[in-house]
């Protein structure tokens, strides 16, 4: 009788994964729930990016972990907890409000910063996913009230696709994210090299997201194993 083994290790996971990417796409690896020593073990394969999803555990894995790791925010956050990772974060990709964008607006400024974000947009047919729609966004980038912001870099756009087997469903909610990327680039980032990003694709999806334009995907468990 036969067992099969997982037996790569996490060094060989994110060689893997690697080799499947194309030079514009960002590998994120979702830490959460994961412990250091896991971290560190990618860290000496040359991984630089994590992502976390609770401000206490990230804060906690900043401070005993390397200084050159960049830190991303992928869950939603909540505006009391973002002075908790202001001084360090790299990118906050679930930015959802008008109030939590002017919120981490305040905190940077405090730390003589300017944070990058990117909008979280809502794509999937799951009622529970947070995000703007289209016209929430359009009509917050006209807003003075986001004008005046001045602390805060838009760098793009992220989304979740709903969690299901069938490729073509995935595929269309990914290309409604390119698009709104493509709407909001000509109206309001036309000039603005930093907007760029499309931050899509997880685990199970992220050969479809970059197919439909991904240039970040979030991958937590084919690096690090399932979380239970
Ligand atoms: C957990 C999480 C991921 C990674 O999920 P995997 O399926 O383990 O790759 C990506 N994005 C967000 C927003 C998450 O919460």
């Amino acid at each position: 009788m036969l067992f099969f083994y997982n037996i790569m290790n996490i060094a060989e996971h994110i060689q893997n994964i690697k080799s499947k990417l194309p030079q514009t796409v960002a590998l994120i690896a979702v830490s959460k729930t994961k412990p250091i020593s896991d971290i560190i073990e990618a860290y000496r394969a040359g991984q630089r990016i994590f992502a976390e999803n609770r401000v206490q555990e990230m804060t906690q894995k900043y401070e005993q972990l390397p200084k050159d790791i960049e830190w991303h925010l992928i869950g939603h956050l909540q505006t009391n907890k973002v002075k908790l990772i202001a001084n360090f974060v790299s990118l906050i990709h679930s930015v959802d409000s008008v109030s939590l964008l002017k919120e981490i607006d305040k905190q940077a400024k405090k730390c003589n910063r300017i944070i990058n974000v990117l909008l979280q947009f809502y794509i999937a047919k799951e009622e529970t996913k947070f995000g703007f729609d289209d016209n929430e966004a359009m009509q917050m980038l006209e807003s003075d009230d986001y004008k005046s912001l001045k602390n805060i870099q838009i760098c793009g756009v992220m989304g979740m696709a709903t969690y299901t087997d069938d490729e073509k469903t995935v595929a269309d909610e990914f290309t409604n994210l390119n698009e709104i990327f493509q709407r909001l680039k000509k109206n309001y980032f036309a000039t603005t090299n930093a907007f760029k990003e499309i931050s899509m694709g997880m685990s199970g999806d992220y050969e479809t997201a970059i197919k439909c334009g991904s240039t970040m995907v979030r991958i937590g468990s084919l690096i690090f194993g399932s979380r239970y």
